[in-house]
């Protein structure tokens, strides 16, 4: 994932110093590779190096006076305090076409954000990859709901029918025996594609790695 490189470009951009683990001998590499596309300047080291440079960092002296804090990231700070305001927004993202998973407004991408990034008016913020992965959560849960949907009718329809049946009404019992194999097999088909979607992170960790 590339939660956090986001955070780190935004302390590096005011100044501080960055300093990431060597992809190469970390567990899990995506992290690490995400900060670093992020920000290009960190320190890049193995893990038994990064102590001894902390240490050489604290009793240096920065040169020059204090960088002062960039306007889209106090922006970002006064949104992340609620203070979600369009004119807050504006300043720092455009609208775009697609909805917040979460709350279901709508969504603004960050200009010129690496990795790129969406905020929504109440707060919440994405990664495209984090966006992406939420994305897949509600369209596996829409499906499964439409399984659902369509399960009910068809057994309501089937309950109706034997009712009519019992009744003497064959016309309306066959004419619901009818509606109700239509919709088996519309749940069949939407079922089919629940059960061939990608495990949930598969394809976009594959991409993220790539
Ligand atoms: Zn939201």
């Amino acid at each position: 994932m590339d939660d956090g490189a986001a955070g780190l470009k935004a302390v590096h951009d005011c100044g501080g110093v960055a300093i990431v683990q060597d992809p190469a001998e970390a567990v899990e590499a995506e992290m690490p590779r995400s900060a670093l596309a992020a920000v290009p300047a960190a320190h890049r080291l193995p893990l038994a190096d990064i102590a001894p440079l902390l240490h050489r960092l604290v009793d240096t002296r920065l040169p020059g006076p204090a960088v002062p804090v960039p306007e889209e990231v106090q922006r970002e700070v006064a949104i992340n305090r609620g203070e979600a305001t369009v004119e807050n927004l504006e300043a720092i993202a455009t609208p775009s076409s697609l909805t917040c998973p979460d709350c279901g407004g709508s969504l603004w991408e960050m200009k010129n954000a690496r990795p790129l990034r969406y905020r929504c008016h109440t707060g919440h913020a994405f990664t495209a990859i984090s966006l992406r992965r939420s994305q897949q959560e509600m369209s596996e849960l829409a499906l499964r709901q439409g399984v659902r949907a369509l399960r009910e009718r068809e057994l309501l329809l089937r309950r109706v029918a034997a009712i009519a049946q019992s009744t003497g009404d064959a016309a309306q019992a066959a004419a619901g025996l009818a509606e109700a194999d239509r919709l088996r097999d519309q749940m069949r088909t939407v079922k089919g594609m629940v059960e061939t979607m990608p495990p949930r992170d598969e394809d976009i960790d594959a991409e993220a790695d790539a």
